[in-house]
């Protein structure tokens, strides 16, 4: 899957379950809080596919990082930066995708002959003080950047 049938994907998720919420009448507060990891497991299990997923301790719904409130409004994350034809080359290797503020927890990984930015280790886009910060009902906007 490229980066932008991905993006797409997660758009058209986004706004569907965002009409629902809108017409059951939920403000910011209430749906940043429908978004949290635990609910959104229970409530939208088609939402991300890691939420069906098995834990080694039967427990069904894994999560992406290991957080205790992880919140989910914010997947993927505006700081991510992607061409699916590539930036640049490096060092032998094609640039795929970036951290537009070089966060600290995140990396570049490189995969055979390609760089993609690994954020495996970076919470920033799921803690609920940032998704209030950058909120908008609109996640498109929110990720405007975000397609190069
Ligand atoms: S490293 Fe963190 S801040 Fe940067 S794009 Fe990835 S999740 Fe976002």
């Amino acid at each position: 899957m490229s980066y932008l049938s991905w993006f797409d994907d997660q758009a058209d998720r986004h706004k569907a379950l965002m009409k629902k919420l809108l017409a059951q009448g939920l403000d910011q507060e209430e749906i940043i809080a429908y978004f949290d990891f635990e609910n959104m497991v229970k409530m939208e299990p088609d939402f991300c596919p890691l939420y069906t997923e098995k834990n080694s301790d039967g427990t069904t719904g894994r999560k992406c990082h290991d957080m205790k409130q992880l919140n989910c409004y914010l997947c993927a994350c505006p700081n991510f930066r992607f061409r699916d034809a590539g930036f640049e080359e490096r060092d032998g290797k094609r640039v795929y995708s970036y951290c537009s503020i070089d966060s600290k927890e995140g990396r570049q990984g490189v995969y055979g002959d390609a760089i993609h930015q690994d954020c495996s280790g970076c919470t920033v886009p799921h803690h609920v003080s940032y998704i209030k910060k950058h909120y908008d009902e609109d996640w498109r906007e929110v990720m405007k950047e975000v397609v190069q």
